[in-house]
């Protein structure tokens, strides 16, 4: 076993152990320094389609890569396929990286893996990545929160079932709140909609913004009215995030990135 990681940890060093990792938004920038000394010893990656490819650059070339995928309509491994492969990995006395695109905690299903593993009594650690709210949030220059606009913020999947998101409408529309949707693009107009019948201003701002942190980033503004529509003007795919609120408005004044990618003497990459 070449990976020494079980020392620094715990003093199980011949035993496998899984690590449930958050890979950030796309920017390798973005990792946490936990999460590159995870990687460059790991014996095994399991990673997910979100996983950009500059983070999987850490990984060594002998170390193994499973592709667990998980697109929408794709899911390449189900849930349990998965849960199951890094039992046995562990079993078989693997360091194992688990690495889930943003924060392992935040809609990645990172739960329902530990708790597998826990069931097993295989040992396990998890290390926070910066989920897409925040990525998103400080890469497109629209705070989350803000003294004039926002004293607060909530994060909600927007993913439909049977054609409805099943949300909680009313603690949705309230003032001075800033409503962020992951999965929300292909219930963006049906969200707009019930945000609007129940009670939300359909001037209020909204922000799509696909690839956040990575050079492909976009970022469509619009109304609860328009957003939809825009969106699919500008042909925005998946993986995008949809942030509503006043903040939205501070977007033109505060936006950077790319002007950073031409311009700035601190980039080394
Ligand atoms: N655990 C992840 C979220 C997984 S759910 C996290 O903490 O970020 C997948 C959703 O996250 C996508 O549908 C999209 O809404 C959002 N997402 C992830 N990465 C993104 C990115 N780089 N840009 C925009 N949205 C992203």
């Amino acid at each position: 076993m070449k990976s020494n990681l079980a020392d620094k940890t715990q003093s199980e060093p011949s035993s496998g152990r899984v690590y449930l990792v958050g890979a950030g938004p796309g920017d390798p920038e973005l990792l946490t320094l936990r999460a590159v000394r995870l990687l460059e010893k790991a014996d095994v990656v399991v990673y997910d389609h979100l996983v950009s490819s500059a983070v999987l650059d850490f990984v060594p070339i002998a170390s193994e890569r499973i592709y667990a995928g998980k697109r929408r309509n794709e899911h390449t491994m189900r849930q349990e396929q998965i849960n199951a492969l890094l039992v046995r990995l562990a079993k078989e006395g693997k360091q194992v990286v688990r690495l889930k695109g943003g924060d392992p905690f935040i809609f990645g299903r990172g739960g329902e893996e530990l708790q597998t593993l826990a069931a097993h009594g295989i040992p396990f650690e998890v290390v926070p990545g910066v989920t897409a709210a925040s990525g998103v949030s400080c890469y497109s220059g629209i705070p989350l929160t803000h003294r004039d606009h926002a004293q607060g913020c909530v994060f909600v999947t927007g993913h439909l079932k049977d054609g409805t998101a099943d949300l909680d409408w009313p603690s949705l529309v309230r003032r001075n709140q800033t409503v962020v949707i992951y999965m929300g693009l292909g219930g963006l107009p049906e969200i707009c909609r019930q945000l609007v019948i129940h009670g939300a201003s359909p001037t209020l701002p909204v922000a799509v913004v696909q690839d956040g942190t990575i050079a492909t980033q976009r970022v469509v503004t619009g109304t609860l009215t328009d957003i939809a529509h825009r969106v699919s003007a500008a042909g925005l795919r998946s993986p995008s995030l949809t942030v509503i609120g006043e903040v939205v408005r501070l977007h033109d004044a505060l936006s950077w990135f790319g002007i950073r990618q031409s311009n700035s003497a601190l980039e080394t990459r």
